[in-house]
């Protein structure tokens, strides 16, 4: 499709997505990103702050440019979807990540917006293609462009007013939408624009994040808890409980942001919601837990990334 959209086709649009469940949508236009974003990345690379999640250096050409995504692409629209900004688990259990407490964000997402991207093409006569976290997309500058929050020195994206916990999704179409406007000049060329205070470079209980905001990745204990493979975690040192009683991701760094308000929360979608039993769960739960019950626990939920056998292997560094 060639013609240009109008305002309010942009509006028809953020209303499906606001149906699907989003609590936040916007559009940016498909184009290269920035040289300085992409150099930026690549440099982090270079430094081997990937660790072991080596798909991060794949398919550089497609991360830096999106329109490779889909034929004809002219526009991303970008959808946020709430997680629970804090989950109650039991006191002084290993610690979950709120993210992961729920369903699957991957297949939840993926089906709702496959709904969008279909409504779309129908209507337009154009193709769209949905990424949950599955494509090489720079899912937080192209929000950030998307005029739906800023780049923190936590390397998140922050809504002003809400915080980080969500999930970024996006629809790629060559429907050709008007685009948002960013929230500032910086957030428009993906640079750190929130309030550095530097919170939560003190809190993170790693030192994972440096005062520039580059993120030494290896040292991170989500990276640790879920990506790491178990010669890395060995290496750990057992005495000083390098973990902080962390075993699947880490919330600090977002919790610990100003910027981030517990009282001003949007609706969570129901499959996002903790699962009693993962809320439950105590250390004497973990260090008995057979496969059958790891499989009944996880079953569809973004915990399954991390086998039992490495969160067990975790225990030891708790
Ligand atoms: S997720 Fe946790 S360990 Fe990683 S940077 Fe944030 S506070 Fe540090
Ligand atoms: S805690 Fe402060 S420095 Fe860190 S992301 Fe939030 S506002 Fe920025």
């Amino acid at each position: 499709m060639d013609t240009a959209l109008t305002s309010s086709d942009a509006a028809y649009v953020k209303r499906l997505c606001h149906a699907a469940g989003a609590f936040a949508a916007g559009i940016a236009c498909a184009q290269p990103l920035p040289s300085s974003v992409a150099d930026i990345y690549d440099s982090w690379l270079a430094l081997k702050r990937h660790g072991t999640m080596f798909y991060a250096g794949h398919h550089r050409q497609v991360r830096n440019d999106p329109r490779l995504l889909l034929d004809g692409a002219r526009s991303i629209i970008v959808c946020l979807f709430a997680y629970p900004h804090s989950i109650a688990q039991t006191p002084g259990a290993p610690l979950i990540a709120a993210y992961a407490a729920g369903r699957d964000y991957h297949k939840v997402l993926r089906k709702r917006l496959k709904h969008v991207a279909a409504l779309i093409d129908d209507t337009y006569h154009v193709s769209s293609r949905v990424c949950v976290d599955t494509a090489p997309l720079r899912e937080r500058f192209w929000a950030a462009r998307a005029g739906l929050g800023v780049i923190g020195l936590n390397n998140q994206l922050i809504v002003p007013g809400i915080g980080s916990n969500f999930f970024i999704a996006s629809v790629i179409t060559s429907a050709d939408f008007p685009a948002d406007t960013p929230l500032s000049p910086q957030a428009a060329q993906g640079m750190v624009s929130c309030l550095r205070c530097g919170r939560c470079v003190k809190a993170c209980p790693a030192g994972a994040i440096n005062p520039d905001g580059s993120c030494d990745t290896q040292k991170c204990l989500s990276y640790i808890t879920i990506e790491a493979d178990d010669d890395i975690v060995n290496t750990l040192p057992r005495h000083q409980s390098p973990l902080k009683n962390h075993i699947y991701g880490c919330d600090v760094c977002r919790l610990a942001c100003p910027m981030s308000h517990p009282e001003a929360q949007p609706a969570v979608l129901p499959d996002f919601s903790p699962r009693p039993q993962i809320l439950s769960l105590t250390l004497k739960d973990w260090l008995g837990m057979t496969h059958a019950d790891y499989d009944s626990l996880t079953a569809g939920s973004a915990m399954r990334r991390a086998s039992l056998l490495h969160l067990k292997a975790l225990l030891h560094f708790l």
